[in-house]
């Protein structure tokens, strides 16, 4: 199926065409036609999939085919997590209501509330936006939704994560009429509360299920590297930054104080690089992306702050610093590269603390990380999770040898490879739960 094939409005036609886009991908091949035609769409989408335009192109053919149901209130509302997203968003949305009479305003946290309110006077037709700055607005009185015909959450689960149920349950019942259209992109349906939000939004919902996070992205390719500690890891990163043919770098870390303090190394290592984490105020984390966006810094080194959102088609690699502790946010961050077709790079760097988290990823990924080694680099720790010991054997133990010291933790011996114990452990099951092993009762 062609663009030109699905009836949308030819100034739509014409954006898409001064995107470069010559085909549909698999998702918009799904879910426009079902929005098209008014159906509520439930969508688990893989990262880079094209989602984006999948709900942009047939909300805008809606907004300009159809009459509005009220003249002030907004028409669309488009929700994202993440400031970033909802800016990534609106850039691409601002394309497509050029040439229209559809207007477009951005609310974000973080941005001055007193100008979100001038914008709000004059009556835009879609709002993207971020829960908890929109009920500020919603609760403000600034805006309405009673006329509202178009709600779409852009990574559901996500919002989830952040804690924004009740904001999405306060718009929910603040715009509840039935010709209302709903929309729900998530990356995975699998999240513990997504069904009862799908229940409470969706009526009747279109399914689409296209390259769900589990699947592994075939234009990523991943590497993983075992660590023994914070130095280490800082060994094997000054490594692969000399080893690696980087275009643009992204360097996640779990903390803010990494964030700073990684982007002084780059720099010492004579890469340009810049650090973004949430100590920033919105004024200048924009700055920061657009730098990096610019080609200003080859090196962005950041929390999970950027890992959604951001699309830059020159991010040749991802680096793990740290593992982040959900899995899906894994497939977000390594989804930063290998964007529309282009090849990308996924390194992870893996700590006994990161262990745990591993294994969530390999579990959700349904298969075994596949480890390597830098000359000269290879680690001690291999996988073999840290023990610590119940109470009464660490008792026992002490008692047993007396003036062993405070011996409460102790490292299981190896008794295989990492990779095979990976292996045991899928076949253990998904929940991360080793598997049932019942002793063989010999007969007598
Ligand atoms: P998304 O999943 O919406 O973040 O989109 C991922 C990337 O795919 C973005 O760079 C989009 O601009 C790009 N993209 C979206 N639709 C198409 C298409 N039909 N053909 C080629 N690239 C696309």
């Amino acid at each position: 199926m062609q663009f030109q094939d699905m009836g949308l409005d030819p100034r739509l036609l014409r954006s898409v065409q001064h995107l470069g886009f010559a085909r549909p991908t698999e998702i918009q091949q799904e879910a426009i036609p079902a929005v098209m035609v008014g159906r509520d769409l439930l969508v688990s989408s893989k990262t880079g999939s094209g989602k984006t335009l999948a709900y942009l192109l047939p909300m805008m053919q809606r907004l300009l085919k159809s009459r509005a149901l009220s003249k002030q209130d907004a028409r669309a509302l488009i929700l994202t997590p993440t400031r970033e997203l909802a800016k990534q968003v609106y850039a691409q949305l601002r394309l497509f209501v050029a040439n229209t009479p559809v207007t477009a305003v951005l609310l974000v946290g973080g941005e001055n509330f007193n100008d979100q309110e001038k914008l709000l006077k004059r009556q835009p037709d879609i709002i993207v936006a971020t829960p908890g700055r929109f009920v500020d607005h919603l609760e403000h009185k600034s805006v309405f939704l009673q006329g509202l015909e178009m709600l779409i959450l852009d990574e559901a689960d996500r919002m989830l994560d952040l804690g924004f149920l009740p904001q999405l349950t306060i718009i929910n019942k603040a715009a509840d009429h039935r010709l209302r259209q709903t929309l729900l992109f998530s990356a995975t349906l699998e999240h513990t509360d997504l069904d009862a939000l799908s229940l409470a939004l969706l009526k009747n919902p279109f399914r689409v299920s296209v390259n769900s996070g589990h699947e592994l992205h075939s234009d990523i390719s991943q590497r993983f590297y075992f660590a023994d500690h914070l130095t280490h890891k800082e060994a094997l990163l000054a490594k692969l930054l000399q080893q690696e043919s980087l275009k643009q770098l992204i360097i996640f870390t779990a903390t803010r104080d990494d964030a700073g303090r990684l982007a002084e190394f780059c720099q010492q290592a004579g890469l340009p690089a810049i650090g973004l984490s949430a100590r920033l105020n919105q004024a200048q984390r924009n700055k920061v992306m657009q730098d990096f966006a610019s080609g200003k810094y080859q090196v962005l080194v950041t929390t999970d702050l950027a890992s959604r959102g951001l699309d830059l088609l020159q991010v040749s690699h991802v680096i793990n610093f740290d593992l982040p502790k959900h899995p899906e946010e894994y497939v977000h961050r390594i989804g930063r590269t290998g964007r529309a077709g282009a090849k990308g790079t996924a390194i992870s760097l893996v700590g006994p603390k990161d262990w745990p988290a591993l294994q969530k990823i390999e579990a959700f990924l349904r298969r075994p990380a596949e480890f390597s080694t830098l000359e000269g680099l290879t680690a001690r720790f291999n996988g073999q999770p840290v023990v610590k010991m119940a109470p009464k054997k660490a008792a026992q133990t002490k008692a047993a040898k007396p003036g062993a010291g405070k011996a409460t933790r102790v490292v299981a011996k190896p008794e295989t490879s990492p990779t095979a114990t990976a292996k045991r452990f899928f076949q253990g099951g998904d929940d991360g739960s080793a598997p049932v092993r019942r002793k063989k009762i010999q007969p007598e």
